[in-house]
């Protein structure tokens, strides 16, 4: 069966409405600035999407556009002065950045209390701490999605493919940590018999960004499946030219799996959501207590 993404984020962006609201009517409008540099198709489409789904919640939305050519030191003085703005309590900056730029640096110069990506490394140090904060929305969305889609994570073999910051690091975290009590394996390109360690998963996370990395036979029958890949493949047939594929052969995993996310519609649309709850909750934490 497949687990609704569109749906699951739409009930969260209810949920974020009314939130918002509730903040709005107590004098605090939530604000969310995202800075994207330069006109990658991909960062474009991603920017758009984040910010018409602020204004549909309420949330009032800054867009901050930049040339691709911006200085080092212009990019870190708008984030200062974005830091300093009370009608701001979400910051993001879209990645990747053009070449040339320190990501890292870019990063830490965000206030942490605006930090709603959860890329900060005070943020992610909370998060391995177990402390309360601002976790990267896409590995927040999928707990969601399973959360909702009633999967229990307790004593549950979990694996994950996939070692980057923003997404396998903190998901292998969030699934380990009491409450989840999942037990982890964590994947990367020099995982020997990737598929032995698949076939071992009763919720398989793939997050490596190519096409077919795990196919039929690397699911354990009954597995829940997440795809967390978004791939451009060429497609005559497609107005674009283009259309989006996961990281796992869908048709052949699909009979095989309890549950799958398909692409699109399934992790992404929690990723924006995850953002928008971040940012309710950036705005709440500026209320007098
Ligand atoms: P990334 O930074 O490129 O990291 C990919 C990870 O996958 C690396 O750790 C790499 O291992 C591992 N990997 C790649 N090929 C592998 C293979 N054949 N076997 C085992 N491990 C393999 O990617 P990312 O930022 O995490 O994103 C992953 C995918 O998720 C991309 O398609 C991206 O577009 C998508 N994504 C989607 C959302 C969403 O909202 N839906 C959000 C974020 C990302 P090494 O470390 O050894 O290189």
């Amino acid at each position: 069966m497949r687990i609704d993404g569109k749906q699951i984020a739409a009930d969260i962006r209810a949920e974020v409405t009314a939130a918002a609201s509730g903040l709005v009517a107590r004098g605090v409008r939530p604000g969310l600035a995202v800075i994207l540099l330069g006109d990658n198709p991909a960062s474009v489409s991603y920017v758009t999407a984040k910010e018409r789904a602020c204004v549909e919640c309420g949330i009032a939305s800054f867009p901050v556009r930049l040339p691709a050519d911006t200085s080092e030191q212009t990019l870190l003085e708008t984030i200062s002065r974005l830091n300093e703005d009370p009608r701001v309590h979400g910051i993001l900056v879209q990645l990747p950045l053009p070449r040339g730029f320190d990501e890292q640096k870019i990063i830490r110069s965000i206030a942490p209390e605006k930090d709603v990506d959860g890329f900060h490394p005070i943020s992610l140090g909370k998060l391995l701490l177990g402390q309360d904060t601002f976790v990267p929305c896409t590995p927040a969305g999928i707990m969601e999605l399973l959360r909702r889609s009633g999967v229990e994570t307790a004593g549950k073999r979990a694996v994950v493919v996939g070692r980057s910051n923003i997404v396998g690091k903190p998901m292998a975290l969030l699934l380990a940590r009491k409450g989840a009590d999942a037990t982890v394996t964590l994947c990367h390109t020099a995982t020997k018999d990737l598929g032995a360690v698949t076939r071992e998963a009763d919720i398989l996370i793939v997050a490596a960004g190519h096409p077919h990395t795990i196919v039929a036979g690397q699911v354990k029958p009954g597995a829940v499946v997440i795809d967390v890949g978004v791939n451009r493949i060429p497609d005559a047939t497609k107005k674009a030219g283009f259309r989006l594929v996961g990281d796992v052969d869908f048709e052949a995993i699909e009979p095989v799996a309890s549950l799958i996310t398909p692409v699109p519609g399934g992790v992404g649309p929690m990723t924006i959501a995850m953002l928008l709850r971040n940012t309710v909750k950036a705005a709440a934490a500026t209320l007098p207590a």
